[in-house]
């Protein structure tokens, strides 16, 4: 953008305390100001009287990209900075200093195991990923990710193909169950759990933990315990000769290349002790279910009300059409957790006094927008944008802007916003969550 020189003079000259708090345009018809240099003259003209921390018009913007201003001669990531056209040429209203919201599994270390790999996003990788940790997995046929527990909760949604999952709920009853694709599960602190892929090609999946800090490389592994335990511990816990115990792993396994698994029933009845099988659905059939919300889109939305393990995390799987875009809104409890599964997107995140940022999410991308900050998710692709938003909250809400005008009486929203009684009419009278492109239905 144009940027002026807060030039001083003695007489008074426009400076930068000059500005309004609130960003409005500052009267420059100060004493003296006619004799500032012409070069504050002249620039204070092409921005309209308006200072240089203001947003420049779209006009100016429009100049600006299409003249030397744009041009970059230096060094440049060039395939990085074309996935985020929105960094490299902003849209005008975007302003200020904005934390970063955008990160790729793309950029992440992955573990790799006979079985199986993994890789995270946590707070190490994405600062404002304070409340919610993730992991994205892979699974071989038979290949397990070994039996384990850990300090957060774990919710998840199956990406591609097909997983057996077991666990021992806490009061001693076994669960097993096989997942597919779009299906989720949840299992609590402390509750042990593994996965195991199944045929033909195993599986991938996405985790998340209700904790920032959580690193999917400090968990409580069957074979990590056993390895540090003294044996004759061990012999004395389980009751067997010591030679019996002589090939027991002598490091963690973490993930590692198992058989294939028998049929789920003949699994489900091996597992079943005297107390028959767990009641608690550590699983939702998401692939089963039918979108709760539909308008150019689709929408279902599991959280403890529908899922009632899922105690800390809640999810919306959304579905935008080529065109459309989840409508303006925010999340009064919680930050959310995007996961960018298919399509091109982009999001601005709007977080008060003139502070906006636009970013571009692709398959694989996070995005993270703070608690109560506006945004929008627009689909800037040609297949549809499939994402999902998630939280650390027992309840997914989320509150529209175009919901909030219309529960307002007309006329106070007219005079905040300068518009005319049928445009006001004309904007959606309810929470459409996904909205089509409104100037090519105007
Ligand atoms: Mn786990
Ligand atoms: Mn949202």
């Amino acid at each position: 953008m144009p940027e002026i020189k807060n030039e001083t003079s003695e007489d008074g000259a426009l400076t930068a305390a000059d500005a309004e708090p609130d960003g409005a345009p500052t009267t420059i018809s100060r004493r003296g100001f006619l004799g500032a240099g012409s070069a504050t003259l002249a620039a204070t003209a092409l921005l309209g009287g308006r200072l240089a921390a203001e947003v420049p018009s779209p006009a100016e913007v429009a100049k600006a990209e299409h003249d030397r201003s744009a041009t970059n001669p230096g060094p440049e990531n060039a395939p990085l900075a074309a996935e985020n056209p929105s960094s490299m040429l902003p849209p005008p209203t975007d302003h200020g200093d904005v934390p970063t919201f955008w990160y790729s599994f793309a950029l992440t270390h992955r573990r790799q195991q006979e079985g199986g790999w993994a890789r995270q996003v946590n707070i190490k990788d994405l600062p404002l990923s304070k409340d919610i940790a993730g992991v994205n997995m892979r699974l071989t046929a038979g290949g397990v990710r070994e039996l384990h527990w850990h300090q957060a909760g774990e919710w998840s949604i199956m990406l591609s193909g097909t997983a057996r999952l077991t666990a021992m709920d806490t009061e001693g009853r076994a669960y097993v169950n096989d997942v597919q694709k779009n299906d989720l599960w949840y299992f609590p602190a402390g509750v042990p759990h593994s996965i195991q892929g199944l045929g033909p090609d195993g599986c991938e999946f996405l985790l998340l933990f209700d904790d920032g800090d959580f690193s999917e490389f400090d968990t409580t592994l069957i074979s990590d315990w056993v390895a540090h335990t003294p044996k004759e511990v061990l012999v004395k816990n389980w009751g067997v000769p010591e030679s019996a115990l002589a090939n027991l792993p002598k490091e963690e396994r973490y993930i590692f290349q198992a058989a294939l698994p028998g049929s789920l029933a003949a699994d489900k009845q091996a597992a079943q002790g005297g107390l028959g099988p767990s009641p608690v659905a550590f699983d939702f059939p998401m692939h089963a279910m039918a979108p709760t919300k539909k308008a150019a889109g689709e929408v279902r939305i599991i959280d403890s009300r529908s899922f009632p393990v899922s105690t800390t995390i809640a999810a919306a799987h959304v579905i935008v059409h080529p065109g459309a875009m989840r409508e303006m809104h925010w999340h009064p409890n919680a930050d959310e957790w995007q996961y960018y599964i298919q399509g091109k997107a982009r999001m601005t995140v709007f977080i008060n006094a003139g502070n906006a940022r636009t970013m571009n999410f692709n398959a694989g991308d996070v995005g993270v927008v703070q608690k109560t900050m506006g945004h929008y998710i627009e689909n800037v692709g040609t297949t549809d944008l499939i994402f999902l938003e998630t939280f650390k909250s027992d309840h997914y809400v989320d509150l529209s802007l175009s919901d909030w005008m219309s529960r307002t009486p007309p006329e106070l929203v007219m005079q905040h916003l300068n518009v005319s009684r049928e445009t006001l009419a004309a904007i959606p009278k309810e929470k459409l969550v996904v909205v089509s492109d409104g100037s090519k239905t105007a």
